[in-house]
């Protein structure tokens, strides 16, 4: 396409924009169409809507409110780039509770192209962490203890506000968690799915253990505090750097367990790069399994 249609060179122009979306043998093509006068001629634009959209927005303002009509919608790039990709179904469901006792995932056993990050405890909080995810398009499973966020609780307002979620990682963060009574663990879980729900508006449906460490008490306790099921991986990002429970790469479906650390960045950098090197793409483990 040699010629483009500029407005800003044209002040007389007068132009119909009709942006359609069709889906064809599951392909969504954009035709956008400009019609102008004088010359009535009729230019087929680029199918890039980001190009569509520059056109749109070198409209002055009195033709684009003019000629704009309900019936024109101009699709976000980002928007044509979800509507591109096919949609994920996932492959697996979350197992029920059993016996009163949670299940416990420590990969989701798929074959689909995902991976899942987690990011525990929250005692480290940099300005630019959030930023770093947002870049990178990640939502995490933010698996939180009350006694590193009680200091600033408000620091995540705002992942949540950017779709992570805060699960629960118990109020106090005691390695010796697993040596407790149920009705100690149980304090602990339920509490901080109270503390969770109080300042971030949900409550947390996962539970993962300080360590990691369980027991069938553990799953009695954190059933009987509203958890879908206990959360712990096989793949770290630690460090700087990846470490594999299996193998040395990323697979479908892996877990990964990350910190809130003073080295976030490096940390994430690894995940990024294993995960783009694995040919995964990075899902919320709560949009998978369909928790809510
Ligand atoms: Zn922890």
């Amino acid at each position: 396409m040699s010629r483009h249609f500029r407005t800003q060179s044209q002040p007389h122009l007068r132009l119909i924009i009709v942006l359609s979306l069709l889906l064809v043998g599951g392909l969504t093509c954009t035709t956008f169409y400009a019609v102008s006068t004088p010359r009535a001629s009729i230019e087929l634009l680029p199918t890039g809507t980001a190009q569509a959209a520059q056109a749109v927005q070198a409209a002055p303002a009195a033709v684009q409110s003019a000629k704009l009509g309900p019936e024109t919608r101009v699709v976000p790039e980002n928007r044509k780039q979800a509507a591109r990709e096919p949609t994920l179904v996932p492959d697996y469901t979350l197992p029920t509770i059993t016996n009163g006792l949670v299940p416990v995932l420590t990969k989701i056993p798929t074959q689909q192209k995902v991976v899942f990050l987690t990011i525990d405890d929250g005692a480290t909080q940099l300005p630019q962490d959030l930023a770093l995810l947002q870049a990178n398009g990640i939502k995490a499973s933010l698996f939180l203890a009350k006694t590193f966020i009680a200091g600033n609780p408000e620091y995540f307002s705002p992942f949540v506000a950017a779709g992570s979620r805060v699960e629960d990682h118990t109020i106090s963060h005691d390695l010796k968690f697993l040596a407790g009574s149920y009705a100690q663990q149980k304090a602990e879980i339920c509490g901080m799915a109270d503390y969770a729900l109080e300042h971030y508006g949900r409550r947390p449906v996962f539970f993962r253990p300080p360590g990691g460490p369980y027991s069938a008490v553990t799953r009695k306790a954190a059933a009987d505090c509203g958890m879908k099921a206990i959360i712990d991986w096989e793949a770290k990002a630690n460090a700087g750097g990846m470490d594999y429970q299996q193998g040395n790469a990323l697979r479908p479906g892996e877990i990964v367990l990350m910190h809130f650390r003073p080295e976030f960045a490096n940390d994430l950098q690894a995940f990024v790069t294993a995960q783009k090197a694995a040919g995964l793409k990075v899902v919320l483990l709560e949009d998978y399994l369909q928790v809510h």
